[in-house]
């Protein structure tokens, strides 16, 4: 399955409605085992997103995934913004010459989430949630019980990257925020793929 541009901006438009929508559960989770700001952040990548979609109206899905990587690595910031940033242009890179598999499109991003960030899985980051939903796309059908599933399993993780690992053992127990935002990422692309995907 590819996802055409209708798709794909619909996707990315309601990824940023539901982030606005949810900034303070983002910022409550972040306060529990980091600075407090990850809603902050991403909010404000969220508005730069629909001001930029709407100013460019991009009109292959290439140029809508870079226009959402640069709005987010210009406007989100911390360590999120350039993670969320790496994965969006390297996705947009994927696409510049031809649509591809979703499959193939979310693991390019998780890919670029785990180089920028030097971290892989079960360190309790955002790629606890990416590389768990490539995986079901590559094997079938994505529904929300599976982002919700890859979300749940960072609670009992301890985190050895990003500010929560100063925490250590202590990590244990909270859901990862930057693992929240990206399960509004893929509940949102449920959401434009329908669970019958
Ligand atoms: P900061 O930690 O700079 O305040 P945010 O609060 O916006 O930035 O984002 C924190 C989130 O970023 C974490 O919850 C985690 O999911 C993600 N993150 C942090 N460091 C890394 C990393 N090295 N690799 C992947 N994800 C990371
Ligand atoms: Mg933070």
């Amino acid at each position: 399955m590819r996802l055409e541009l209708e798709e794909a901006s619909n996707w990315i438009k309601l990824f940023a409605k539901k982030v606005e929508a949810n900034k303070s559960e983002l910022n409550e989770l972040d306060t529990a085992i980091g600075d407090g700001d990850h809603g902050t952040n991403m909010d404000r990548g969220a508005k730069a997103i629909v001001e930029s979609l709407s100013k460019n109206d991009p009109t292959n899905v290439s140029d809508l995934y870079k226009d959402t990587a640069f709005a987010m690595i210009q406007k989100v910031g911390g360590a999120s913004g350039p993670l969320y940033g790496t994965a969006f242009l390297d996705m947009s890179k994927a696409v510049k010459n031809g649509n591809i598999e979703l499959s193939d499109l979310i693991q390019i991003g998780t890919d670029g989430i785990k180089r920028r960030g030097e971290a892989d899985v079960n360190m309790k980051t955002m790629i606890d949630v990416w590389q768990p939903i490539s995986d079901v796309l590559k094997s079938g059908k994505l529904i929300k019980k599976d982002v919700k599933e890859a979300l749940d399993s960072t609670e009992d993780m301890v985190a050895t990257k990003g500010r929560a690992s100063y925490l250590e053992e202590k990590s244990k127990g909270h859901i990862d925020p930057g693992s929240q935002s990206s399960a509004y990422l893929f509940d949102t692309l449920v959401d434009v793929l329908g669970e019958n995907n």
